[in-house]
């Protein structure tokens, strides 16, 4: 049962269920005002029936019965107007009735019982209303009972009793209720329709919400809800739901473009290691098949498996730089001279055999001092690959011997770090190229290295994590100028 009512409150719908709670609501408020109204009416009205017999008994309590009649035909006496049918009984000390008036047309027998009144039980109601049943077995009951107040005669023995019916105010009562519930139901009924009309246009920026949630989820993730003032719920509602759009929109944008990046990626990095592949297969082939004759053809096929091993490593050590980055650990940042980074990283580039003069400079062309000091916030071993890879390219890509500066700088809360080449340099077109993934230009120098074009790449990554970034220029003169930029801290 229980189950059935919660699975029936599930399917009812909000707006029903707000409508039918509010029409409750009103319904018991009407049921109980118009409850307290009633009460009070009768209050009202049977004190008014009180006064009105009170009053009433009380004038005919100094009249002589036997000339009472003829006294109100002759207007000598009036009585209080009383509003419906009443009683009027004259009755000696043990209660006889004497003198019955009754103005009322519903027949002799609709009397108010009178057994018991004698004087000394009139005496003991002092004056104060009460309640007496119809008097005949042949009345109608439904007429109810009789409101009765017996004063003692105050000039003789006996009592008068005077006496309305209390139908007459239950049918007052009862049209009232009538007239009321009539007007309650109307009102119920207009409530419910004005409330469900409200509800219905309250409800409707909820489907709007509905259909562009489905829209989304069908795949249309540039839909979006219409901006409303945000001092209201549904306002707030839509600009919450907006920017939250807005972000799945952007994660989806990334991860789309990560995937095509990592696709691009893993493409690029299998057609790059394919070329060595397919040199070293092509030897081995040549010398199976019994080609390579001569000591001078093995020796050439060698050597160039030898070079082409040695690509494929440089190759496969760059990838594996590039997952560990996208990975993103964390740099361990600590403040370091970069004036000593740029040393080391000059001394080993002697060491694995560059023939060029490395010099560290200002950026005016000025050697610094062994001991100067630039400082800034980086990852060393990071930033000396950055350091290493530029170095290696500057060689690559200048004359035997020619010059190379690493120039340092401190300005205005930024470290500057350039590496200067006076070689062929790059062409103004493909300098922003160039930091692309698996990017070589077509010159000579290339063709000869056969560099893994990532190289760059990895630099620009350690740069960017780093808060900073990377610019190849023009050396003044002709060659090569990658400008990195760091903030010290
Ligand atoms: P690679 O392994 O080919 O050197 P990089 O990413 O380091 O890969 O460099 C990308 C390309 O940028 C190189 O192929 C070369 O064409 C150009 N390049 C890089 N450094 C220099 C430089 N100092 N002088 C001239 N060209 C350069």
């Amino acid at each position: 049962m229980k189950e059935t009512l919660a699975a029936l409150n599930e399917r009812i719908s909000l707006r029903t269920k707000l409508t039918t709670m509010s029409v409750a609501l009103i319904g018991l408020l009407l049921a109980v005002s118009s409850m307290g109204t009633m009460a009070l009416l009768r209050t009202y009205l049977q004190q008014n029936t009180d006064t009105l017999l009170t009053s009433t008994a009380a004038t005919l309590s100094n009249e002589d019965p036997l000339l009472l009649e003829v006294r109100l035909a002759t207007h000598e006496v009036t009585l209080p107007r009383l509003p419906s049918d009443y009683y009027i009984a004259y009755l000696d000390s043990t209660g006889n009735l004497l003198i019955g008036l009754v103005s009322s047309a519903n027949g002799k027998n609709d009397v108010p019982n009178l057994s018991g009144l004698s004087l000394p039980y009139v005496k003991a109601t002092g004056g104060m209303p009460f309640e007496v049943e119809v008097n005949s077995k042949y009345a109608d009951k439904r007429l109810g009972n009789w409101r009765m107040v017996a004063l003692p005669l105050s000039n003789q023995g006996g009592s008068v009793v005077v006496a309305l019916p209390e139908a007459s105010n239950a049918g007052l009562i009862a049209q009232y209720g009538a007239i009321g519930t009539g007007f309650g139901f109307l009102l119920l009924m207009l409530s419910a329709g004005a409330i469900w009309v409200t509800i219905t246009s309250a409800l409707r920026p909820l489907r709007e919400v509905e259909r562009t949630a489905a829209m989304v989820a069908a795949g249309d993730t540039s839909q979006r809800l219409v901006e409303r003032d945000k001092s209201t719920e549904i306002g707030r509602l839509n600009a919450s739901l907006n920017s939250m759009l807005d972000s799945v929109d952007d994660a989806m944008t990334s991860r789309n473009n990560t995937v095509d990046q990592m696709r691009r990626f893993v493409s690029d990095a299998s057609h790059e290691l394919r070329t060595p592949l397919v040199t070293l297969r092509g030897y081995a082939e040549l010398y199976r098949i019994g080609a390579l004759k001569k000591k001078a053809d093995i020796d050439e096929a060698m050597q160039r498996i030898e070079s082409e091993s040695l690509r494929m490593t440089e190759l496969v050590e760059n990838l594996l730089a590039l997952a560990r980055m996208d990975e993103s650990a964390p740099l361990a940042k600590q403040q370091t001279n970069l004036v000593e980074l740029a040393t080391i990283s000059a001394r080993d580039s002697a060491a694995i055999g560059s023939k060029n003069k490395i010099v560290i400079v200002d950026l005016d062309g000025k050697k610094l001092a062994k001991d100067a000091e630039v400082m800034a916030a980086v990852d060393a071993s990071s930033m000396r690959q950055v350091l290493t890879n530029l170095l290696v390219n500057a060689a690559k890509f200048s004359k035997p011997k020619g010059q190379i500066e690493i120039a340092l700088a401190e300005n205005s809360g930024r470290v500057v770090l350039e590496v200067r080449d006076h070689g062929e340099g790059i062409p103004a077109a493909l300098r922003e190229k160039v930091f692309e993934r698996f990017f070589r230009a077509d010159n000579s120098r290339n063709r000869e290295t056969g560099g893994s074009g990532l190289g760059l790449s990895i630099v620009k990554n350690i740069v960017t994590r780093h808060g900073g970034d990377i610019k190849a220029l023009e050396t003044p003169g002709g060659g090569a100028t990658f400008r990195v930029t760091l903030p010290t801290k």
